[in-house]
């Protein structure tokens, strides 16, 4: 895969979501399986390919893919995670990321669903 010229064709749609219930799991746009169970633990569906916190700052999951992406582009996440770094990542259409705020908690994370995952 040529990153460079990916880098000028893909583009990677971003929506903001805001959870009113805190404990509400986000659930997948492609298949609409919740991703946590009711003890708030991650339980990712086949079409997750990566849950950054942004402000921790830290990929808190990573499918096998996405690290296999990851390792081979050489891109580094030195702040926030957003859609020009996961058009780095070769990431284009078929990619939607979620940037998640929930009710009183100051924390947002970035779901991206690989829409494409089988
Ligand atoms: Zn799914």
């Amino acid at each position: 895969m040529n990153f460079s010229s990916a880098l000028l064709t893909n583009r990677v749609s971003c929506a903001c979501v805001y959870q009113a219930a805190s404990v509400a799991a986000l659930c997948c746009a492609a298949c609409g399986s919740p991703q946590e169970d009711e003890l708030q633990v991650l339980q990712p569906c086949k079409h997750l390919a990566c849950v950054y916190d942004q402000e921790a700052q830290e990929f808190t999951f990573k499918s096998d893919d996405f690290k296999q992406r990851l390792a081979f582009s050489k891109t580094t996440v030195m702040d926030e995670l957003d859609t020009r770094m996961l058009a780095q990542l070769g990431y284009g259409d078929e990619l939607l990321a979620l940037d998640l705020t929930r009710a009183g908690c100051w924390s947002r994370e970035l779901f991206a669903f690989d829409f494409n995952a089988d």
